[in-house]
């Protein structure tokens, strides 16, 4: 058995924290890491130690496909396991990774465990599925293990919030990890869509209604346009409110010229690994999905979030925004194209939050006392940022932003500024309508329009045929 994980040092800390939490006699603690920042490699770990002392762990993932990801890890380090989920038979192994479902129908057939590991431990709360596994064998410890320890209602997860956690581990803020270990993310918001009336349904903004406002040619029209603009060629995947919405947006990417398919919970397991591979290959540059993507779903190479589902859920909207934030070989940022404004109801992705077992507390940092968000919008680039004179993205620069007068050299100034910028923006759209071309026929059309020089087509051409055969990596 190698269990050499070889954890980054705020991994190894974050384990450390959870062994003398235990050793101090907590029963309950409670992990929070960034999505992205590697989670399952931290439990996979104390599992795998606790197996070579000759201990039982029990680890539970809330989705029944969701134990693939957590026992290729385990492969990868060569750990034996065992797989409690549909049409797996039992074995005897120390590590069994369970999806909730299957396990609370057989829990009289389980053998008990030592520790129960819970991932995306925000689930876990009296009285459901997930905390009846915990009260089954009320006096083993278990551990959680979650990047939004927050419900949808706002409540925390702690023994007085109705929950089981009774402590709290913060492994590391996004702000603290480098961009070795986590994506460096720019937020745009090109579109807000206006919320006033919409009814809430256990702390979110009621299902239906948001449907009816955000499924409307109105507002995905302009989604693909910002896509292409913004970061197109970047492998991308759409939070829908609904089947019909992700494939309503589906359509539009397909209609405006970019592959697409959407993907939902619904969607049978060989299809869902069809697209998924599909994206990872370049074959499809945006999945639009409902539910399915949210939380606890690995897909590397997706590099950017576009959100069309507005929610009052901090924790939904972080497990969105985290999607793009995982390394990949070529990726340089997350991008999260905001078009419901969730930006404005939960601050920056980025942002350092203070969490508690009690649930997230106001964030100073991120928003004033009224809860504004203290950020700008670029009128040009849509990028959102902290305040500042000029647009970090675009070096737009805002007006009225010192206590310096107007005076004709500042006027001048600017006008040399928005010229750059749209220059800046004219060179992207070229490139962007170059990356259209989908056929040799195309460049060449292309070529002809811009006046490239003869054997420009071809030699472009050929060089992404070359391309095609290590596309695995993404080129962005
Ligand atoms: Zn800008």
């Amino acid at each position: 058995m190698n269990t050499n994980h070889s954890l980054r040092l705020y991994q190894q800390k974050a384990e450390n924290d959870i062994r003398i939490a235990l050793r101090k006699g907590c029963k309950a603690p409670l992990l929070v890491l960034p999505t992205g920042s590697g989670k399952t490699h931290i439990f996979t770990s104390i599992a795998s130690k606790a197996a070579q002392r000759g201990n039982r762990t029990l680890i539970i993932v809330h989705r029944s496909f969701l134990w693939e990801q957590v026992s290729s890890k385990l492969t990868d380090i060569g750990v034996e396991h065992g797989i409690i989920a549909p049409g797996r038979t039992s074995t005897a192994d120390k590590i069994q990774i369970a999806s909730v479902d299957t396990l609370i129908r057989r829990l009289d057939k389980t053998t008990k465990p030592d520790i129960i590991i819970y991932d995306e431990a925000h689930h876990v709360v009296a009285g459901n599925k997930w905390g009846r596994v915990a009260e089954y064998w009320p006096d083993v410890p278990i551990i959680g293990v979650t990047a939004t320890p927050v419900r949808t209602s706002g409540q925390g997860l702690g023994v007085g919030s109705n929950g089981y956690f009774d402590h709290l581990i913060i492994g590391a803020q996004i702000s603290d990890l480098s961009p070795e270990y986590i994506a460096p993310c720019k937020l745009f918001a090109p579109t807000d869509i206006d919320l006033s009336g919409v009814k809430r349904v256990a702390g979110d903004y009621d299902r239906k209604e948001v449907g009816k406002r955000v499924d409307t040619k109105k507002i995905y029209g302009s989604v693909p346009g910002h896509y292409k603009l913004i970061c197109y060629g970047v492998p991308a995947i759409a939070f829908c409110v609904s089947i019909k919405h992700a494939e309503h947006v589906s359509e539009e990417f397909q209609s405006a010229g970019i592959s697409s398919a959407s993907v939902s919970g619904k969607t049978p397991k060989n299809r869902r690994e069809y697209l998924f591979d599909a994206l990872a290959r370049g074959k499809i540059m945006v999945l639009t999905s409902c539910d399915l993507v949210s939380e606890g779903f690995d897909v590397p190479i997706c590099g950017c979030a576009i959100c069309l589902r507005p929610t009052q859920s901090l924790g939904l909207c972080l497990q969105q925004w985290g999607r793009p934030a995982r390394p990949y070989p070529g990726k340089k940022w997350a991008y999260i194209l905001d078009h419901v404004g969730n930006y404005t109801r939960h601050g920056m992705p980025n942002a350092y939050r203070e969490w508690s077992l009690e649930g997230a507390k106001h964030n100073p940092t991120t928003s004033n006392e009224e809860g504004v968000v203290a950020v700008r919008t670029c009128p040009v680039c849509f990028n959102v940022h902290a305040p500042a004179p000029v647009c970090p993205e675009c070096s737009h620069v805002y007006a009225n932003m010192g206590r310096l007068p107007e005076t004709d050299e500042r006027i001048r100034l600017r006008e040399i500024e928005m010229e750059k910028v749209k220059e800046n923006l004219k060179k992207q759209d070229i490139k962007f309508q170059r990356g259209g071309c989908r056929s040799l026929e195309e460049l060449e059309e292309f070529a002809r329009i811009h006046n490239y020089k003869s054997g420009w087509a071809r030699h472009v051409w050929q060089s992404r045929q070359k391309k095609v055969s290590k596309y695995a990596v993404c080129n962005y």
